[in-house]
């Protein structure tokens, strides 16, 4: 038997979420079983951990978008047991069960080995928020980085504080945008050389074409902001749209792009193709620097993470939290 955070329905609609024993024959087919370690808490956890925000489609449901932990069995020649594995996306926590339980079965195909450099806490630590804040990075490289500060909007929450930290060490200036003054000297810590106070740059666009001031920028925030930041990018800049902490709609125009070149890239975790993975998660053991992760830990357990799901959805979360499933 094992613990799982389990999501139930009751005839009325109505989630509740609560820690349930459950036998290894309660999961769902696949060909590895793993012996879960940690998880953590995205946006996405605290839409499946409470009602659901259309990703669950079936209850009772473990949420968990990804975990890292220790293969158990396996039935595919890939895998072994005793293997250190991270997993992220694939809409494991949404469509299928995930990481908040102390086992999970699933497709060999999910799984990415651990690289060296990172053991399985560090691995969530860094979760789907740091992956696809590896990827963005790495979108703005292969599109070029101009002179000027990089910006990283929603800094101070789990994707900004990551992007944050890796551009820093990879010898960028960094401005955050953040909606929390308190967080300055955490944002500082991290590497970033200039704050920007949320209320400066979330208006509407009032002007398409604003003085030309970011290098690149890792949007988590989306809606009135990335409008806004697309029309002060340097010539040639891009802006890599991460999240929509701030609003799915996009009230820009196209000036931007017509007139300074500017390239917008969307960025998937969820889909991305195992070769990118594995090239991110190895960059991530190389470019992110392990004291400035530990510095974004929150740890947190099973039972803690109904209130966890609640906050992040308020963005009251900062930095990353770290879930020890055991
Ligand atoms: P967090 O909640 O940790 O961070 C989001 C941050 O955005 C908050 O901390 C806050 O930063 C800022 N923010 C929140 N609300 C608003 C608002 N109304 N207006 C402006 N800023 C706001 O979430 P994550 O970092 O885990 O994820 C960020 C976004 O990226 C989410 O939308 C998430 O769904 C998305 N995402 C997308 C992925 C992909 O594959 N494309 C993968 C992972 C995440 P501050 O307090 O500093 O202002």
């Amino acid at each position: 038997m094992f613990d799982a955070l389990v999501v139930n329905k009751d005839e009325d609609g109505k989630t509740s979420a609560a820690v349930t024993q459950l036998g290894l024959d309660d999961l769902p087919n696949g060909d590895v079983v793993v012996a879960v370690e940690y998880s953590t808490v995205n946006y996405k956890d605290g839409l499946c951990i409470g009602p659901g925000g259309g990703l669950v489609r079936n209850y009772p449901h473990i949420p968990g978008i990804d975990f890292a932990g220790t293969v158990e069995s396996s039935d595919d020649a890939r895998y072994k047991p005793g293997d250190k594995v991270v997993l992220t996306g694939w809409r494991v926590g949404e469509a299928h069960w995930g990481g908040y339980a102390q086992k999970a079965r699933v497709r060999a195909d999910w799984l990415v080995p651990l690289p060296a450099g990172l053991d399985t806490r560090q691995a969530m630590a860094v979760g789907t928020a740091g992956f696809t804040a590896m990827l963005a990075v790495m979108a703005l490289e292969d599109h070029g980085i101009k002179k000027g500060p990089v910006l990283v909007t929603g800094a101070a929450g789990g994707v900004g504080s990551v992007a944050t930290a890796i551009l820093a060490n990879l010898g960028h200036q960094v401005a955050g945008v953040t909606g929390r003054p308190e967080t300055a000297d955490y944002l500082k810590s991290l590497g970033a050389t200039q704050i920007v106070a949320r209320e400066e740059i979330n208006e509407t666009v009032k002007r398409p074409l604003e003085g030309e001031t970011w290098g690149g920028c890792v949007d988590a925030v989306g809606g009135a902001m990335l409008a806004r930041v697309l029309g002060q990018m340097e010539y040639g800049a891009s802006v890599a749209a991460v999240g929509l902490a701030g609003g799915a709609a996009l009230p820009a125009t196209v000036i931007p792009f017509l007139l300074r070149g500017v390239n917008l890239l969307g960025i998937d975790s969820v889909m991305q193709p195992y070769n990118n993975r594995v090239r991110a998660w190895d960059r991530i053991a190389k470019d992110l620097p392990m004291d400035k992760l530990e510095a974004m830990v929150q740890p947190a357990t099973l039972s803690d993470l109904p209130k966890l799901g609640a906050d992040i959805l308020n963005g009251q979360v900062k930095g990353r939290v770290v879930v020890d499933v055991n």
